[in-house]
């Protein structure tokens, strides 16, 4: 895997800036505003897309800000002019969803997945703008999903890996009926400061004991597990060098004025005296593919890539992870070329050792 690729998989679009919960750990900086994205941005952003799609299975993950904040009526708009083949995805908090919005998501065939952090009482950081809790209303949205037999993904964060917390987790969501769970290690990025440096031997523990419990059930697909099996499978198969893609995926975020930031969404609408505002130009001013095709030209970019080839001479992960991801960088390192964070500490290295750890306990036990 060298340098980025100047077609992507899939371009994140932020319908609107403006959350209706205000969770603890987010890092969204302008999630109080109201910030619609125009109908003129979409169609900039569907002329390559429907392009794109034409070649391969093509991807737009609508992301907020609360996407559903948005309105029905503005995203049918945002939508129309992409063609059929095009998926689409949303990632929501689910408090907004309601037997209007199952319609909508059949109709539009748009793949959903709700945020969701286990049981009531995992769930005390995501709050509304009052402060108040939401789990009630997010149980709502993820039972009307079931209501209309709406399949769904779901993603949970967790702030603190405590042994008895993932088959705590596995089986709520076992339960919850989701087909898909990703599992993210709370991140100190954008405006959240919180630390994410946890002891090794919890987080390794965590990613062991939940391998253990989805084995005992493996009805979900397990994002995170599935990809470390995989690698497994790969060296073991002595085909690993074909596990990363050739080139890193460039992950256009196109911001509600249209704005474009490659490789983190997370680092939309932050700036930094040295590396500016980390766009890369304006779909209403420059064609997708341009941005594209010029984007290593840009500092912070290069810095990147220099990272990039520091984890591949420096870690022996490097095969499974592809130096993962430029935001976790800048928010802990304050510059792009360093290597190891503690966000690929808990989400890479500790989750394989983790998930190698589980295979050897098992090869143990039964001998
Ligand atoms: S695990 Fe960390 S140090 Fe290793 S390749 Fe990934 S980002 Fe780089």
């Amino acid at each position: 895997m060298r340098g980025i690729a100047t077609v992507p998989t899939y371009v994140v679009m932020q319908p609107t800036t403006l959350c209706n919960l205000d969770c603890a750990y987010c890092y969204l900086p302008f999630r109080a505003d109201d910030r619609k994205m125009s109908p003129a941005v979409a169609a900039a952003v569907a002329g390559p897309v429907n392009e794109w799609s034409r070649d391969s299975r093509f991807s737009v993950v609508w992301h907020g800000g609360e996407p559903l904040a948005a309105g029905r009526e503005h995203l049918t708009e945002l939508l129309r002019p992409f063609a059929p083949d095009v998926e689409h995805h949303l990632q929501t908090n689910a408090t907004l969803i309601d037997d209007a919005w199952c319609e909508f998501f059949a109709a539009n065939d748009i793949r959903v997945s709700v945020s969701v952090d286990g049981p009531r009482a995992r769930n005390a950081d995501r709050v509304t703008r009052g402060g108040r809790p939401s789990y009630d209303r997010i149980r709502r949205g993820i039972d009307a999903l079931r209501r209309h037999g709406i399949p769904f993904s779901a993603l949970c964060v967790v702030n603190r890996p405590a042994p008895g917390l993932a088959t705590e987790l596995y089986d709520y969501f076992l339960d919850l009926g989701c087909e898909v769970l990703g599992i993210n290690i709370e991140e100190t990025e954008g405006v959240n400061l919180r630390t994410n440096d946890h002891p090794a031997a919890a987080v390794r523990a965590f990613w062991a004991e939940l391998v253990a419990a989805w084995r005992r059930d493996p009805r979900i697909h397990l994002r995170e597990v599935e990809w470390s099996l995989r690698y497994a499978a790969a060296v073991l198969d002595g085909t690993a060098d074909a596990v990363l893609p050739r080139q890193l995926d460039p992950i256009p975020t196109i911001g509600y004025d249209g704005s474009v930031v490659l490789l983190s969404p997370e680092l939309a609408g932050f700036s930094d005296p040295r590396y500016g505002d980390f766009t890369s130009g304006n779909v209403l001013a420059t064609p997708l593919p341009e941005i594209l095709a010029t984007a290593h030209r840009l500092g912070w970019i290069r810095e990147f890539l220099d990272g990039v080839e520091a984890c591949r001479s420096s870690c022996p992960y490097f095969g499974f992870c592809g130096g993962a991801h430029a935001a976790n960088r800048f928010f802990e390192h304050g510059r792009f070329d360093g290597t190891q964070t503690n966000h690929c500490r808990n989400s890479k290295i500790r989750l394989l050792e983790g998930v190698l750890d589980h295979a050897r306990d098992h090869e143990r036990s039964a001998a």
